[in-house]
């Protein structure tokens, strides 16, 4: 399923794949199929009624007012920037350890991305450090704080309860990346309800993924609603032909609604699967290693199962020999990528996201994992770490 896993290992296969999503395809193998067919038959592949429909049924599933399809969870992020008409002259504040995509969009923008360092237990924006954050910016007086972008990583909520009132002090807008989070919640509530607007992705890897790109932005905002629909077509109006706003082109594809209208019919039961398949793993692996934390009230998709080694890169090797594929989500921190090379930080600037990009790693998780297989590849886990201690 994922090539890189596989070429990253010279001499043998791995043992088990690292994201398997072919159990999946033959549980939803002929309503897949049934609804590829339909879409081939009625030849509307561009914003087609598969479309509207799976919008109305991710609006529904995540209780929110609006849901507008997209082409990929950058763009998602993307559209609701500039919706909120962020761009030069504006500070929009990022967590210093997540994927590339959610500070290159404030780039491309033209606005800031100001980094905030993590949570040493969540690995989620630290809200102490985005308060300080947003004083500094506000004391050097250049840029105007406007937005926090949280991301709900590896699928755990924010802690949007302490970001929000921070936000509403200093009068920012939320915009979640939840591109691994969809489907999260927090003490039973959808965590994307408490962000003012919630990007999403459905990569094939992400819990809820498609077979290409997409993604999704939720809001109750009629009005931002309305822009980053008009957004998404090249800023139409009334129709196509009528251009209001510079916008892009950005549609989710038919084919892709009908493939998640499909996943979606199995995805609540999926994210219960992939809860079981992490407490069996910090079950067997909690004596060994630093396993995730999960606050009370809080429920992870389990986009990613992660454990903190002081000794990662060896046991990373280890278990290469033991042909059991792992992945390192991230092995930078994004304020030290060459892209963003010149705003000069200096190394210890974000001790916690320096730290755990040093020690992260991550194993095999989707939710067909079964348990002879997470028994498996936690016994070679347990040997790889008592080797490389006794080394
Ligand atoms: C996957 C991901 C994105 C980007 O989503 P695409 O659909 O690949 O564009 C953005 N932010 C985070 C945190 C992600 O994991």
């Amino acid at each position: 399923m994922h090539p890189e896993q596989y070429l990253a290992l010279p001499d043998a296969q791995p043992t088990v794949p690292f994201i398997d999503l072919s159990v999946q395809q033959d549980h939803l193998r002929p309503i897949l199929e049934h609804n590829l067919h339909t879409v081939l038959h009625h030849g509307g592949y561009i914003m087609g009624p598969e479309v509207k429909k799976l919008e109305r049924s991710l609006a529904e599933y995540a209780g929110m007012g609006h849901c507008i399809s997209c082409a990929s969870g950058t763009d998602a992020l993307q559209l609701a920037l500039m919706a909120l008409a962020i761009g030069p002259g504006d500070a929009v504040f990022v967590p210093a350890f997540t994927f590339m995509a959610s500070a290159e969009v404030v780039s491309l923008l033209g606005a800031e991305p100001r980094f905030v360092d993590i949570d040493p237990l969540t690995f989620n924006m630290d809200p102490r450090c985005l308060e300080s954050a947003i004083l500094e910016c506000l004391q050097e007086g250049k840029v105007k704080p406007r937005c926090v972008m949280p991301v709900d990583l590896f699928g755990l909520p924010a802690d949007y309860p302490a970001l929000r009132a921070l936000a509403d002090r200093f009068g920012l807008t939320i915009l979640a990346d939840s591109a691994q989070g969809f489907g999260a919640t927090m003490n039973g509530v959808m965590a994307c309800q408490l962000a003012h607007i919630t990007a999403t992705s459905f990569f094939p890897s992400k819990p809820l993924g498609c077979y290409g790109d997409g993604g999704a932005i939720f809001t109750s905002d009629a009005n931002l609603a309305e822009t980053m629909a008009s957004l998404r077509v090249h800023g139409k109006g009334a129709d196509k032909y009528d251009n209001v706003r510079i916008g892009i082109n950005s549609r989710l594809d038919t084919i892709q609604a009908a493939v998640l209208q499909a996943k979606l019919t199995r995805f609540p039961q999926e994210l219960t699967l992939r809860r079981q398949v992490a407490a069996q793993y910090s079950a067997r692996l909690a004596p060994h290693a630093r396993t995730p934390y999960t606050p009370s009230g809080l429920e992870s998709t389990w986009a990613q199962y992660g454990i903190v080694l002081k000794q990662r890169d060896q046991v990373e090797k280890q278990l290469r020999a033991r042909r059991i594929p792992t992945a390192v989500y991230y092995p930078k921190a994004l304020p030290f990528q060459t892209a963003y090379a010149h705003l000069g930080d200096p190394a210890g600037r974000f001790p916690v996201a320096e730290e755990v990009s040093r020690q992260i790693l991550h194993l095999p998780m989707h939710a067909d994992l079964v348990p002879e297989e997470i028994e498996r590849i936690s016994v070679e886990v347990i040997q790889a770490i008592q080797t490389c201690q006794q080394g």
